[in-house]
């Protein structure tokens, strides 16, 4: 049973907030701490990829760590500081210890006239550097003078961490959820989709599957790339999936086709959505986002859409300090969160049938099937099956028949069982089955 809607959205916003402070970047203890958190929840299992390892076109980078980070003013207090909030450095700062003029510091700074009391969001992953973000008013008011800078960070061999939850179903096909865990103190983006991401691999674990679903939680980039990597072999398992990210703040939920546009997580996805807002919106296809970036580059073109509520850049407060734990509300996780089970409910119950007795309409009444749907009249259930018996030539699922008919999937789910107990519907496959098992009769 579903538990009460109460307390849902809580506890995702509780994990959220949770992995919030976390300085996390592509590579690093702050990527371990997070997935040692998801991993109180889930047996997830992580993968360390060295650096250097090759990835396609891309190569996996020194791991950075950092432990402290201050620019210090003529009279030696911490004007910007680490400690405060870890947007003030630049991801991937090399270490660095001098004093500078405040002309010279003022290259090496970072701020948002146009929101002058937001941190920009900074990174510098593949090019050696180093820089402080800080709010605008308070660049303004930095005096002139000698600054001292100082960054105890880390660049060295290490690894590339992340973690995956496979959770096998009856079908070996599998079902693939990817969520990004390198940005630092962001809400929104991306503690959000983590929390969503691994509550929604809780509820997928805790029930037995038709299909085998994969959880991939993973720097993004090189993350997904490591990711496609390691698994290029099975990626023809995949039929559908989504890229979870951005599902805390008040947008409306936003569904992003695959680069066909016409894969089954594509129907699945925008039936989900318009079941559960109704004012969700669909966007096409473009090579820009998240990790649908690699997963849906033509080399693989896996059968993937992202679900996000605002886009990415979609929102004021995108990659600064202002997609704060204020921005993120548990009605808006829950809702996100809702969205997931409702593709994955659809995904596992979504099959085609054939009508055994396609000659006219049969009779409902004599085979008791009036009523036969739970909670709809006697009126609607009928309405459902006309549907159902209808359009089941075969090539039709029930999702098409929901979507057509404007039946609820779960009402159109019910009358197909009922109708199938009743031998009115057979299931396609096990119609092709007994083909299969004529035919061989016949050779014989
Ligand atoms: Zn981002």
């Amino acid at each position: 049973m579903h538990s009460v809607s109460t307390g849902v959205g809580e506890e995702l916003f509780q994990l959220a907030a949770k992995l919030y402070p976390i300085c996390r970047s592509i590579t690093g203890e702050g990527v371990r701490r997070s997935l040692a958190i998801i991993g109180e929840q889930l047996p997830l299992v992580v993968h360390e990829v060295p650096s250097g390892s090759a990835a396609y076109d891309w190569e996996v980078p020194l791991e950075w760590n950092i432990d402290d980070a201050a620019v210090f003013s003529p009279d030696g207090e911490r004007v910007v500081d680490f400690q405060n909030h870890n947007l003030h450095v630049v991801s991937y700062s090399e270490p660095v210890a001098a004093t500078l003029s405040l002309e010279d510091l003022d290259q090496k700074l970072h701020s948002l006239p146009e929101h002058p009391e937001w941190i920009p969001y900074r990174t510098s992953y593949y090019r050696r550097a180093w820089g402080f973000c800080l709010r605008h008013d308070a660049r303004l008011g930095l005096r002139s003078g000698d600054y001292r800078v100082e960054i105890r960070s880390s660049l060295a061999p290490g690894s590339l961490t992340y973690g995956e939850l496979a959770v096998p179903g009856r079908d070996r096909h599998e079902v693939l959820f990817f969520t990004h865990t390198c940005h630092p103190s962001l809400a929104n983006d991306n503690a959000a989709g983590m929390a969503v991401t691994t509550a929604l691999a809780k509820w997928v674990a805790s029930a037995p599957r038709r299909f085998s679903y994969r959880f991939v939680f993973a720097p993004g980039t090189i993350g997904s790339l490591c990711w496609l990597k390691a698994n290029e072999r099975s990626l023809g398992r995949i039929r559908a999936g989504l890229v979870l990210a951005l599902l805390g703040d008040p947008g409306s939920l936003t569904y992003k086709m695959s680069r066909d546009g016409e894969a089954w997580t594509d129907s699945i996805a925008t039936y989900a959505l318009s079941q559960i807002d109704a004012a969700s919106r669909v966007l096409p296809f473009s090579p820009y986002g998240y990790d649908e970036r690699q997963l849906c580059s033509p080399g693989f073109n896996l059968p993937i859409g992202r679900l996000t509520r605002s886009a990415n850049g979609g929102y004021p407060q995108y990659h600064s300090s202002a997609d704060d734990l204020g921005l993120i509300r548990p009605v808006h996780l829950e809702e996100s969160l809702a969205a997931c089970r409702m593709f994955v409910d659809v995904l596992e119950e979504d099959a085609r049938y054939v009508n055994r007795s396609p000659k006219g309409e049969p009779r409902l009444g004599k085979r008791g099937l009036y009523g036969a749907v739970g909670g709809v009249t006697p009126a609607q259930c009928e309405h459902a099956m006309l549907w159902v018996l209808n359009q089941s030539d075969g090539s039709k699922s029930l999702l098409d028949i929901a979507r057509r008919s404007g039946v609820p999937f779960g009402v159109v789910r019910e009358a197909a069982s009922a109708l199938e107990a009743a031998g009115l519907l057979e299931s396609e496959t096990r119609d092709k089955r007994e083909m299969q098992r004529q035919r061989k009769r016949g050779q014989r």
